[in-house]
């Protein structure tokens, strides 16, 4: 093994490997409060206008069995009755949000049911409030229809389904297919399996596939992630994610069922990254940002030469910014600068929706100074770059009056050479987009106070 020390690439991750949000809101997660209410939800639903574009989410919380390393809110059961109720409770929800709405209204561009395992949902299930979505809003005819769905239990009728529904956005967890990662995080899902289920998908018309991998399990070496990376290069996918295992057993006990001795150390998980970034990069992928990476064709690569990408509670995407309006138990809307996040307990999130109520637990309604920032961090997120001139012009402020400390902490970025500075602003450059989260946190307001009032990290590291 190289050690990471020995190369300039290895020593950097190693320097920005630190506690720091993700940016896929502003302020993020921590800052928010519960005084933010389903009344705050329901006035910023009140206020869209005829014209607004939409992004839809639908939270699909349940998965049959847990795996250990797993950060996400879910459900886990096996009996498969649960998620007819759930769906009605989702149409409920869909039918009180459209209430609130305009009666004329612009499309809805994205569509994206995460989990949990949707896939653990009937076709039919799927299909029907697909309609519902259909009958009561606008769907762009080339709207991006987007699903995750494990590979090793979505059922042939379901696959059949996503084909003739026409998502044309298949996200796959693959996590790790090294055979003793996968006991340790329990999810049995080697290569062969994987394989079968892309084969099916593909023999069914689906050609757009997005595999989501995580560093710094435990069990991981470095010959089985190697395996591993080219396995997932036979796999041709369109978009790759490669996140960094986040080991918070204070939040997952779950994750204390393996030893911390069965994790790598940290100098291990920043060559595993440093191995998939020059492996991806090697096979002719883009890196889009942070830990993304897409293929030479694939619309996001065409979309970094023409300022045209766009980040939101789902990541990057092409699609312009819309309102998002998020469905389920936990799942975050952003509607007229308003965040707000429904109950988090599936049995509170019910009974809400089931009194015809909104179901917001907690938000943030952002304030003059949070539009300005967020817009920094999200146009540095994406484009990588901020022209002062277009700062100024803007927000009618001077961005080194706004942000002087940022601008001297930017220097050091700039000596390793990670930005470029001017007189005119700054552009993240070369491996800088490997370190989009580290320079963001420069802008942030609320972080410091997060910080020092968190007795644990709040944050995943960002390597
Ligand atoms: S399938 Fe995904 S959401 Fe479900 S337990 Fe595993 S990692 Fe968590």
């Amino acid at each position: 093994m190289t050690s990471s020390s020995d190369n300039r690439l290895g020593e950097l991750l190693y320097k920005y490997d630190v506690f720091a949000p993700r940016y896929t809101s502003y302020p993020t997660v921590p800052a928010w409060t519960g005084e933010v209410s389903s009344q705050d939800y329901r006035e910023a639903l009140l206020k869209c206008s005829s014209q607004d574009p939409f992004s839809l989410y639908f939270h699909l919380p349940f998965c049959e069995n847990l795996c250990h390393f797993c950060g996400c809110t879910q459900v886990i059961t096996k009996d498969h009755e649960r998620s007819k109720s759930y769906t009605e409770v989702l149409k409920a929800e869909l039918k009180k949000v459209r209430s609130l709405l305009p009666k004329k209204l612009g499309s809805v561009t994205q569509i994206h049911f995460g989990g949990g395992t949707p896939n653990f949902f009937h076709p039919m299930e799927i299909s029907t409030l697909l309609q519902l979505v259909r009958n009561l809003f606008d769907v762009e005819s080339d709207a991006e229809l987007a699903i995750e769905i494990h590979p090793k239990t979505s059922l042939t009728s379901f696959n059949q389904m996503l084909a003739s529904q026409g998502f044309n956005r298949i996200s796959l967890g693959i996590q790790d297919l090294d055979p003793k990662v996968q006991s340790l995080i329990n999810r049995n899902q080697n290569f062969e399996i994987t394989k079968l289920c892309m084969d099916e998908l593909r023999s069914n018309g689906l050609s757009h596939f997005n595999l989501d991998l995580v560093y710094g399990l435990p069990g991981q070496n470095e010959q089985g992630w190697e395996k591993t990376l080219a396995q997932v290069l036979q796999l041709s996918p369109n978009r790759l994610a490669v996140y960094s295992y986040a080991h918070v057993p204070w939040v997952r006990p779950v994750q204390r069922k393996f030893l911390d001795s069965d994790l790598p150390s940290p100098q291990l998980k920043v060559h595993f990254f440093e191995m998939a970034y020059k492996t991806f990069l090697d096979a002719g992928f883009s890196l889009i940002g942070m830990d993304h990476f897409a293929r030479g064709d694939d619309e996001l690569t065409l979309a970094l030469k023409t300022e045209g990408i766009h980040r939101n509670f789902m990541g990057y995407s092409t699609r312009s910014d819309a309102h998002q309006i998020g469905f389920g138990m936990s799942a975050i809307s952003y509607v007229n600068g308003g965040y707000f996040q429904n109950q988090k307990e599936l049995k509170k999130y019910t009974e809400m929706i089931n009194r015809d109520e909104l179901a917001t637990f907690r938000g943030h309604i952002l304030k003059n100074d949070d539009f300005l920032r967020k817009d920094v961090i999200t146009h540095m997120m994406c484009q990588g770059s901020i022209n002062y001139d277009a700062f100024n012009e803007k927000w009618g402020k001077h961005f080194h009056d706004v942000f002087p400390e940022a601008i001297s902490q930017l220097n050091s970025f700039e000596k390793d050479g990670l930005v470029s500075i001017d007189n005119h602003g700054f552009r993240v450059v070369g491996e800088g987009f490997l370190f989009l989260r580290n320079i963001a946190t420069l802008f942030d307001a609320y972080l410091e106070n997060i910080r020092k009032g968190a007795t644990n990290p709040t944050f995943s590291r960002t390597i």
